[in-house]
């Protein structure tokens, strides 16, 4: 609050500005922030200036609420989430914060009335693709949802330059093309350098002399400006607006001056693209860390700058730290953001000033940790050498948190030399290192997996002797995606259908869906149906013809597999069906009559570094080739292969599928979340016992889904006698 000596003007003293609600002052405002904001008139403006006023103006109509929250939320000081997360896949935020705002009506009859399409304006906006895939996706869906649940909270993350690659195919193969997603401006961002961070690196730890007590302290060898970037996270039309408070890595100025009064220019600007580069590009790896000396000083710069943001910023005066576990929990998105127990401890102790024992008491009620896998090369681990050159004093933290874990699992378990050596943090071989699971897990209050299936798994398997040490810690928490996105505004027709039949309630309280059960009898109801899914899939057409000049035949069933190519998740075994189909036609085994219509529709990107799964990209567009071309299938069978599927091609893509392709190798997919949106989009899954598909099964039956493969016992027992392909192919 500004001081001042003479009254104040009413309107500085009311919380914020009232929006319009019309849509003669919605018109007022698009005009007034495309003159004063963009600086045209609406006669010379560009499709961008037009969007970028429209995103302005549903953010003005946000901001009272917005403004007021992150007051309440200081002010009342209940406790909170604080949700950290590398990635969050967003998708486009103007139809999503629309129709939170319930402007979707006024913005399209007061463009309408300026000569604008909101269609257009709606297609301009490039998603930012701010994660790889389900886990960043998983991210941005629960910020929706929290904030639809109006729980105080804030995400916290990386604002990378460069989001996930655009994927061009190239004759059928893969290449990565830069996303320079800020290129033409970010409405939807607000910069607030004011709110830097300092984040240090490097250097050596030493200890001190403070009255009598021996301390420790960090004395880093270089640091960045961590500056905030927040964005709006609308609940859906409950007057809530949280906060996602993304970080970009620029360069401090003192780290700068130094240099550039030292006289070496170059080395100044070196300096700097070397800071900056933190958080200049998303890895594209999923599920698979590349263990980059980059990616943990991503990992520390967003997380010591969230750590610090939280306790500066958003506690109250005076605020009693033993108080931390009523006020905050620091939800863990997979091992990414985990290297924040150890910078709470440091923060704890030798900042703070607090005792060991009461700082660690406070950290073990302060984090949950989200275990996102099962496959072991995803597990992270960082090699002691590496974190201790970046990190000194993280590391020694992390020595003593096992240190003290290790003796207490002796005194519980006893000196069994091999247990010990496989629950400690400290990994020896093939090189010593940082088992960032395990330290999530010995620090977490709660770990919990994302499907009744994995959950099970990792108290059985990954994470057993942890099981029997925290009784208790272990829980499930089964994934979800929001209905707002992926069926009000994915599928609005479906939307309007579901919700003459017995109320928009769904939209927050999903499992009102099951009142939908009594219309699986009626004629009417079912037809309707069948009316939606077909107007969505020639909606699929008209977008894949304008965006890829790929045509979609009528009739056809749409037998659908979209997300990242891995091996495990099988996109060969689909393409060898296809060839199956294929080969069985040509070779006069199959009568072509016999051949149902279908298109099978490819979308998936896979890892720049991960060989087989281009290579799998790049047969799946050759059998396209060859399948869609030849008469002889009488155009029965085709394959469409869209590239760069992102949210905003999955939102088109979902609500026209038929078919759900979820066939994973049982025990390897955590949950899945794409099966959830088929499923919420009325598709019938094929799919393995795997992750959420058992979920899903049990919810909509054994008629809607088409059980498929070996069971996960199955798969173990097959590969604990030993799997040889080849053995396979030659006993045929
Ligand atoms: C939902 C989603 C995913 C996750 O799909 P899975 O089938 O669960 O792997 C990946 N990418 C995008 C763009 C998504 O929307």
């Amino acid at each position: 609050m500004p001081e001042s000596h003479s009254p104040l003007h009413p309107l500085a003293l009311a919380p914020v500005i009232a929006p319009p609600s019309t849509a003669d002052e919605f018109v007022e405002r698009f005009l007034h922030n495309l003159n004063f904001d963009r600086g045209v008139a609406l006669s010379a403006s560009s499709a961008n200036d037009r969007y970028l006023a429209l995103a302005h103006t549903v953010r003005d109509y946000l901001m009272a609420r917005w403004l007021e929250d992150v007051r309440h939320q200081k002010e009342v000081q209940a406790k909170g989430v604080c949700y950290l997360s590398a990635e969050y896949l967003l998708g486009r935020q103007l139809d999503n914060n629309l129709l939170a705002a319930d402007l979707t009506e006024v913005a399209g009859e007061a463009l309408a009335s300026c000569g604008v399409s909101l269609d257009e304006l709606r297609a301009h906006e490039v998603e930012p693709g701010l994660g790889n895939g389900g886990l960043g996706r998983l991210a941005a869906c629960f910020i929706d949802s929290l904030a639809t649940m109006a729980v105080p909270s804030i995400g916290y993350g990386i604002r990378y330059e460069y989001g996930i690659f655009r994927q061009t195919f190239v004759d059928g193969q893969q290449v990565e093309q830069p996303d320079a997603w800020l290129a033409l401006g970010s409405p939807w961002e607000f910069a607030r350098p004011e709110d830097a961070q300092t984040i240090a690196f490097g250097g050596r730890t030493e200890k001190y002399d403070d009255d009598g007590v021996t301390r420790s302290r960090w004395v880093p060898a270089w640091n960045v400006q961590a500056v905030p970037y927040n964005y709006m996270v609308p609940g859906f039309r409950n007057g809530r607006v949280n906060t996602l408070r993304l970080w970009s890595a620029v360069a401090t100025s003192a780290f700068d001056l130094r240099i550039f009064n030292s006289g070496d220019y170059e080395e100044a600007v070196r300096a700097q693209t070397f800071a900056e580069n933190i958080s200049k590009v998303l890895y594209p790896e999923d599920s698979t860390p590349q263990g980059k000396e980059l990616r943990l000083q991503q990992q520390y710069f967003f997380v010591a700058a969230s750590i610090h943001d939280f306790l500066d910023n958003m506690l109250a005066d005076g605020f009693d730290l033993a108080n931390l576990p009523e006020r905050v929990i620091f939800q863990l998105n997979d091992t990414h953001p985990v290297i924040a127990v150890p910078e709470f401890m440091r923060v704890l102790v030798d900042e703070k000033h607090l005792e060991w024992d009461a700082a660690w008491a406070i950290t073990q009620q302060c984090f949950a940790y989200t275990c996102h896998t099962l496959l072991p090369e995803a597990l992270e681990v960082w090699p002691v050498e590496l974190l201790g050159r970046l990190l000194p004093r993280h590391l020694e933290i992390i020595y003593r948190i096992n240190d003290e874990f290790l003796v207490a699992v002796r005194e519980r378990f006893g000196d069994d030399e091999m247990l010990v050596r496989n629950m400690s943090i400290i990994a020896e071989h093939p090189e010593r290192s940082v088992r960032m699971a395990y330290l999530a897990t010995v620090a977490g209050a709660k770990v919990n997996g994302v499907a009744e299936l994995h959950s099970q798994l990792l108290r059985d398997k990954v994470l057993h002797d942890f099981d029997a040490f925290f009784p208790g810690k272990f829980t499930n928490v089964t994934n979800g995606v929001t209905p707002r996105r992926f069926l009000r505004l994915a599928n609005p027709e479906l939307s309007s259908l579901i919700t003459a039949a017995i109320g928009d309630g769904w939209t927050t309280e999903l499992e009102r869906l099951h009142e939908l059960e009594p219309f699986a009898d009626d004629a009417e109801f079912r037809s309707a149906f069948a009316r939606v899914k077909a107007a969505n899939k020639r909606r699929l057409s008209e977008v894949l013809r304008e965006r890829d000049g790929v045509e979609i035949s009528d009739g056809h069933m749409l037998d659908v597999m979209v997300k990242r190519l891995h091996e495990y998740k099988r996109q060969l075994l689909k393409v060898l069906h296809i060839v199956t189909t294929y080969e069985g036609v040509i070779s006069g085994r199959i009568a072509v009559s016999d051949v149902v219509p279908r298109t099978a529709i490819f979308g998936a990107k896979a890892a720049p570094g991960y060989a087989m799964a281009k290579r799998i990209i790049h047969l799946i567009n050759a059998v396209g080739e060859v399948v869609n071309t030849d008469p002889r299938l009488e155009g029965r069978l085709k394959v469409v292969f869209p590239p760069n599927y992102n949210v905003t091609l999955a939102e088109r893509v979902i609500p026209a599928a038929d078919l759900s392709e979820q066939i994973s190798l049982a025990g390897k997919e955590a949950s899945g979340t794409g099966n959830m949106k088929f499923a919420l989009n009325g598709a019938l899954t094929i799919g393995t016992d795997d992750g959420a598909n058992v979920e899903i099964r049990e919810l909509v039956g054994d008629d809607n889904f088409y059980l498929f493969g070996m069971s996960e016992p199955e798969v173990e027992a097959l590969s604990t006698r030993g799997y040889r392909p080849q053995e396979f192919y030659q006993g045929r």
